[in-house]
């Protein structure tokens, strides 16, 4: 397969160019007319000479994702759905603030950590991204809503990992892709407004620093390991104290000041309880960071449910009083179903978790067929009557809460 000049880290463009026996500005030249002016086809890159044009044109293409379907929200949000080249569909979003406006990404196609709480984390896995499918969400993005003419207030002024997939899963494609977001030859954002989201692959976060500078922003969700390994499964091989040991070696790792972001879902009856917030306020006493609480938002293969408004009041100003900063997300574009945690898109799931999803509804309904059309404590009730042993995460959490 031809390499996508739209997928190339500056490094990679430059040792393309050096392997041509070109100079190096011939990558800047090429960068800023795919990255920054939008050109696709190397025809239009009329400073590049003919005989150039023709060399690359016989080794590498220039591709951006295809868009297959567009959903705006009433909200001013827009949700795109692309497909990539495993003929899954992945979705990115617009989210406007103003007149500026954050990009939500997708690093993969569905996710294969499976927390309890996530429509992508219910759908399985099917494929990473390559470079050019992560990065080419920004040019999609430019070309959408801004234009390529290079026009002084862009209203695209944040970038976050966020979409579908868990990024560092997809570790080095998308290292490339966040150095695009901020190389000045191409999207030239600010290190500060490009956020990567982890919900805890710890040995990735360790090499982070080794390759990027990036913003983090953190998914925890719990105060306690044994409350995140239920909600979480990838807690149970990387529990919090190493999570926060390695945050804190990457944000030490970093130029100028900056904290992460502690990412907080709160799910109704699982973990917004006054005692939780007591508990991650102490959790997070050595460690400088924003707290970000994210109602749950609802989709249909849950039964999660989000707290009342005094809830997270409540959960917010425990964590104030004990001085942290913290944000509560607005639910944005949750009509279009492109509120945090609602992406799904269009993915053939080769984890098999979809197909085991089934079968155990399935089973459930044959064996406990009151179990079905109940709410989660019914459930575990009935679960509880019947002897069953809970047999996922959601049911465990059910009976554990
Ligand atoms: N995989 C990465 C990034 C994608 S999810 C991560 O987990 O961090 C982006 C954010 O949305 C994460 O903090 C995630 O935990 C949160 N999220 C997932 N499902 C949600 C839901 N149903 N309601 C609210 N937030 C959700
Ligand atoms: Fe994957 Fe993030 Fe969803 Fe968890 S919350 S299943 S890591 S996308």
């Amino acid at each position: 397969m031809k390499p996508n000049l739209l997928g190339l880290s500056r490094d990679k463009m430059k040792a393309l160019f050096f392997e041509l026996g070109e100079k190096p500005f011939r990558a800047q030249q090429v960068m800023q007319w795919i990255h920054q002016r939008g050109v696709l086809d190397l025809n239009d890159m009329t400073d590049i000479s003919k005989v150039l044009r023709g060399k690359l044109e016989q080794l590498v293409e220039i591709k951006a994702p295809n868009v297959v379907a567009d959903y705006p929200s009433e909200d001013g949000s827009h949700k795109w759905v692309i497909e990539v080249a495993s003929g899954s569909r992945v979705e990115m979003v617009f989210i406007p603030e103003g007149s500026r406006g954050t990009l939500c990404v997708s690093s993969q196609a569905g996710c294969s950590l499976d927390c309890g709480f996530c429509a992508t984390g219910k759908q399985g896995w099917n494929s990473n991204l390559t470079v050019a499918e992560i990065a080419g969400q920004v040019w999609l993005a430019r070309a959408q809503i801004d234009g390529f003419n290079g026009a002084a207030q862009r209203r695209i002024s944040n970038v976050v990992m966020m979409g579908m997939g868990e990024p560092l899963m997809n570790f080095e494609p998308v290292m490339d892709a966040v150095s695009l977001m901020m190389d000045d030859w191409a999207y030239g954002l600010s290190k500060r407004k490009v956020t990567i989201s982890t919900s805890g692959v710890v040995p990735a976060i360790r090499r982070m620093k080794e390759y990027t500078d990036a913003s983090l922003a953190v998914s925890l969700h719990a105060p306690n390991d044994e409350l995140r390994s239920r909600i979480m499964p990838i807690n149970k091989k990387y529990p919090i104290a190493d999570l926060i040991d390695a945050v804190k070696e990457y944000m030490a790792s970093l130029k100028d000041k900056r904290v992460p972001v502690i990412e907080y879902t709160v799910i109704k009856g699982v973990n917004d309880h006054r005692q939780h917030a007591r508990e991650l306020a102490e959790l997070l006493r050595t460690l400088p960071c924003k707290i970000n609480l994210i109602p749950f938002n609802p989709f249909s293969l849950s039964d999660y449910r989000r707290p009342s408004d005094s809830v997270i009041r409540n959960f917010r100003v425990i964590l104030q009083r004990a001085g942290f900063t913290v944000t509560v997300r607005t639910t944005r574009a949750d009509d279009i179903g492109a509120a945090c945690g609602q992406l799904v898109g269009d993915v053939e799931d080769l984890t098999r978790r979809q197909e085991r999803y089934a079968r155990r509804a399935e089973a459930m309904q044959n064996e406990v067929p009151e179990y079905y059309g109940q709410s989660g404590i019914e459930r575990a009730q009935i679960l509880a009557s019947t002897g069953k042993a809970a047999t996922s995460a959601d049911d465990t959490l059910v009976l554990g809460s």
